[in-house]
């Protein structure tokens, strides 16, 4: 529509500094979230960028990815899956460790949640340094599944994530540099 084309998605998106600890800019995507149209134009955007990547299923990265894996799940008629942090799945579960700033962390997922041939997009609300994301692809590989693709809602280009998912594309609504 004329208005869906005029949206500035930007205006519905804050920065919070110092959050969760100094000198982290936080990028909060609850104003996007309670704006009906907003919320429903990121998702409409975010499905013309997946579509053509022809997923048979799409996976959320916990816990905001799942709010934009989800409904874009449903508008394309795909399953969902989710991507979670240690401990949280019941079942056979696979992971894997990745390196962080300081430390590591641990991405899940339930044995059973793709099978040979699926090809699955991945979808978060935000790519900063692309560490959870290159570590969720690789999982989602490990399980047999391809990666065609990747979308957030936000990108932090001057971060180079995206430098870092080898050959899955990656696409954001929003750009910060
Ligand atoms: P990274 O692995 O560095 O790409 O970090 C991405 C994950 O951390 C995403 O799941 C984001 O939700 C979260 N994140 C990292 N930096 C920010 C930020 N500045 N604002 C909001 N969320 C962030």
């Amino acid at each position: 529509s004329a208005a869906g084309t005029a949206m500035n998605l930007k205006d519905h998106i804050r920065g919070i500094p110092d959050f969760p600890k100094p000198g982290i800019l936080f990028y909060d995507i609850s104003t996007l979230l309670r704006h009906g149209p907003a919320w429903k134009e990121a998702m409409r955007r975010l499905a013309e960028i997946v579509r053509p990547h022809r997923p048979t299923l799409l996976a959320g990265i916990e816990s905001r990815g799942f709010l934009v894996a989800a409904p874009l799940a449903l508008e394309l008629g795909l399953g969902f899956v989710m991507l979670r942090k240690r401990g949280k799945l019941p079942g056979a579960i696979i992971g894997l460790n990745y390196a962080l700033e300081y430390g590591t962390d641990r991405i899940e997922m339930q044995a059973d949640a793709v099978k040979p041939g699926d090809r699955v997009v991945i979808l978060d609300d935000l790519l900063a340094t692309g560490g959870t994301l290159a570590a969720s692809i690789a999982l989602l590989r490990q399980a047999g599944a391809e990666v065609p693709g990747a979308a957030a809602l936000i990108e932090l280009t001057f971060l180079k994530g995206r430098e870092r998912l080898g050959g899955t594309a990656f696409d954001a609504l929003i750009a910060y540099d």
